[in-house]
């Protein structure tokens, strides 16, 4: 059982067990940023500040790609047993320690304690899962043109990869992409958000304990556009893999052009929850409560819109309601908390900023629409109806706690809405029909209609992450022609 902590206890106990670090890690070495300058990591829930941690930049972040360069030949040397072991150990202590770093994100991200245990331990899976996986790389024969001729196709790691991720999900997204690659036989520069890092220190403490060689995996944070820089512009850095905005994605992707990088890009979504008649109201709002009100909405698969038709429409809207309002807000360490905080200021006015325009045209609001009373980032969980195409919450991520109800008639108007939009990450249909399922999860252009391999079409990604696809992602394929006499 989750009992309440108090924040400042928590970080105080963090600080004594070695796991809230708040250098950089370059070369195995924990280091202050050159200029000794720091940026200060914030508590969401209470505004206090956590940690002053390295602000690093340029100087860093290339000694950084040049210990990951140093560091590959040995490490995509080793046999894929030996990484595969040392992946294992990592795994073992992130179950170890899964407490505190579960405490770790909801200090630093505001999410409920028992969510951020539970994302320890999806985030931990991924270095499970590519442990194993590193053993499995196998290339091919191809039968030759000549008889004297063999020819074999190898797979081969790409060489550094620069790993920039987002603070919605401070340890899984970076596992995501450090289990593989390693696995792969890359070595890795990530760069954690500047709102996050705690958790990706505490994660690399880890992989050193667990035997990472030194410049395997760097670790460097600060500022975005001097570190992002010079990770894009290095042509020692064969791979740039990215999970954020679509903006920013769009932005690296053409910076990595120069210098011909690989590319792979998990961005935005806005994705809808496609409710028809006759599904069960139970199942769909239950469903559709997870999928919208996780993390406080602020999850890249989160259901961004919410499509009813309209025989179940108002039903819907009721009995969603009322499951709306049990939920309980508060700091992620209280007992019983199911919402946390947004993660700063400026996503509440946002959030405040979309509520505001749907109403101004003509949306109705059934619960919430406004910050908490608890004041600081907490925003009142939101369901509003009447929610029209022409709203910005329709074509944007909100990234909070709202839930918009736009109304459809069939199921043609159902898979045009839900294809309206430049995203195509994530979509969830209920429906008691098998063929209605099949039918509308072809039509619907998402990358995602339920499980693995994780990744969006349009303008949601580029590549796949997770299972055995998300490991082509850090390979290459080296053709061996080679004579028999
Ligand atoms: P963001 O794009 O603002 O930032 C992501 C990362 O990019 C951060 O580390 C940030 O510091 C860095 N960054 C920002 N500008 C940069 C620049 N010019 N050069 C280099 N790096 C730069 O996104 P965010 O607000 O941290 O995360 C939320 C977004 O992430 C949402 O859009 C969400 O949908 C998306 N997301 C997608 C997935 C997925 O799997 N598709 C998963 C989680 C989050």
């Amino acid at each position: 059982m989750i009992m309440s902590m108090d924040a400042r206890s928590v970080s105080e106990k963090l600080r004594n067990s070695g796991l809230l670090r708040t250098q950089g890690l370059i070369g195995g070495k924990w280091i202050d940023s050159y200029d000794k300058s720091t940026i200060k990591v914030n508590n969401p829930a209470t505004g206090e500040i956590v940690a002053d941690v390295a602000c690093m930049g340029t100087k860093e972040t290339n000694d950084a790609i040049a210990s990951s360069y140093e560091a590959f030949p040995s490490w995509s040397r080793l046999t894929a047993g030996e990484r595969s072991k040392i992946l294992r150990r990592w795994y073992d202590l992130l179950i170890a320690h899964k407490e505190e770093l579960g405490q770790l994100i909801t200090l630093e991200q505001g999410k409920p304690l028992k969510e951020a245990i539970g994302e320890v331990a999806y985030g931990a899976s991924f270095i499970e899962y590519y442990a194993e996986e590193a053993k499995r790389v196998y290339g091919d024969i191809i039968p030759p043109n000549l008889s004297d001729r063999r020819l074999f196709v190898l797979k081969q790691p790409v060489g550094v990869v620069g790993a920039i991720t987002p603070w919605n999900f401070p340890l899984a997204m970076i596992t995501r992409k450090v289990g593989p690659a390693l696995a792969s036989g890359c070595t890795v520069v990530v760069k954690p958000s500047e709102l996050t890092p705690l958790t990706a220190l505490a994660a690399a403490e880890l992989a050193l304990q667990a035997g990472v060689p030194p410049g395997a995996l760097n670790v460097v944070m600060g500022s975005a556009p001097e570190i992002g820089d010079a990770l894009l512009t290095s042509p020692q850095v064969r791979k740039i893999t990215f999970t954020g905005s679509t903006a920013v994605g769009k932005k690296l992707m053409a910076a990595a052009a120069p210098t011909v990088k690989k590319v792979s890009l998990e961005l935005g979504g806005n994705a809808p929850s496609i409710i028809f008649d006759d599904a069960d109201l139970d199942v769909a709002v239950k469903g559709t409560l997870a999928a919208k009100f996780r993390n406080s909405g602020q999850t890249c698969v989160c259901a961004n819109r919410v499509l009813v038709q309209d025989g179940i429409y108002d039903k819907f809207a009721e009995a969603f309601s009322e499951a709306v309002q049990k939920l309980e807000v508060g700091d992620g360490f209280k007992e019983g908390t199911t919402q946390g905080p947004l993660i700063n200021d400026a996503a509440v006015q946002k959030v405040e900023s979309f509520v505001q325009d749907a109403v101004s045209k003509g949306a109705k609001i059934i619960l919430g629409g406004k910050r908490h009373s608890l004041g600081m980032t907490f925003y009142e969980p939101t369901v509003i109806r009447d929610v029209m195409s022409n709203m910005i919450m329709s074509k944007e991520e909100i990234f909070g706690p709202v839930a918009p109800l736009i109304r459809f008639k069939t199921e043609e108007d159902a898979i045009r809405i839900a294809n309206d939009t430049i995203a195509g990450l994530a979509a969830y249909i209920f429906t008691n029909s098998v063929q209605r399922s099949w039918r509308v999860s072809e039509a619907l252009e998402y990358g995602l209609v339920g499980v693995a391999p994780f990744g969006g079409v349009k303008q949601s990604g580029l590549g796949r992450e997770g299972s055995k696809y998300g490991m082509d992602e850090y390979l290459e394929y080296l053709t061996v022609s080679c004579a028999t006499g």
